[in-house]
């Protein structure tokens, strides 16, 4: 028997009336989870549902090649993010965060803050008054930042400014360079900031939590920044994402 809390990121219908839930979890990563009955069974609907979080008792049976299996036992939901469900928008873009949390099959010592980043955005989502577009700029860089691909964000590599007019992010290389010190400035790779927008990037991949979700920027930089971390996030996974296309399509 193991007892966690988890996150339900993913379902799907198993048998004749089971279902299978992914959980992201911060001791275990992301873990499936078979449902008995759980397409029909009251007592485990609340919980076993899309973006719950909940107290789970799961039974774990070890397989023969040792990799273990999940069953549902019980458990207590702890936040239902019921808003989120109601709209059709922030339901579309949280399936995109539980995507990039499938394909980023985090583990580790990262967990704490992969689970706090999402629970947060999450928590943001479902209360409203913040932009859905700056809540996935957050979640996508932040979750690669936490997951190992936080780039070096000191300053120019070359001549170590901290601060220019223009600084120069490669993709490919990883690599910030000021506007004097670029080497590859016509690159596909070059995304080009400014002040505000080096500072945001900044911010979002270093504040602490608390204070992470506490700013606001104009239209302008939100289509920048977008722009930013969708490359970002597609370069560094190496593909796009179909709930992202289905988010951009509403
Ligand atoms: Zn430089």
């Amino acid at each position: 028997m193991v007892d966690l809390d988890g996150l339900v990121i993913g379902e799907r219908d198993s048998g004749e009336t089971g279902k299978t839930i992914t959980l992201l979890t911060k001791e275990l990563g992301c873990i499936h989870v078979y449902v008995r009955g759980g397409r029909k069974s009251k007592k485990s609907l609340s919980s076993t549902q899309l973006f719950c979080y909940a107290a789970f008792s799961l039974d774990e049976k070890r397989e023969a090649n040792n990799s273990v299996r999940y069953f549902y036992n019980s458990s207590e939901p702890k936040k239902l993010f019921y808003n989120i469900r109601l709209d059709a928008k922030k339901t579309a873009l949280a399936c995109y965060f539980a995507e990039l949390l499938t394909y980023s099959s985090a583990e580790g010592d990262c967990m704490n803050e992969v689970m706090r980043l999402t629970l947060n955005t999450l928590y943001f989502l479902d209360k409203g008054g913040h932009d859905n577009e700056l809540l996935r700029s957050i979640f996508e860089f932040r979750l690669l930042c936490e997951t190992g691909f936080r780039p070096n964000l000191i300053g120019c590599c070359h001549c170590y400014a901290v601060e220019a007019d223009e600084m120069h992010f490669n993709l490919k290389s990883g690599l910030i360079e000021c506007g004097d010190c670029v080497t590859n400035p016509d690159s596909l790779y070059d995304v080009c900031f400014d002040r505000t927008l080096f500072h945001i990037i900044r911010y979002i991949a270093l504040v602490e939590y608390d204070r992470l979700f506490s700013f606001k920027i104009s239209e302008v930089y939100q289509r920048r920044l977008t722009a930013f971390t969708e490359s970002f996030c597609e370069y560094c996974c190496g593909k796009s994402f179909d709930t992202l296309k289905f988010y951009k399509m509403l």
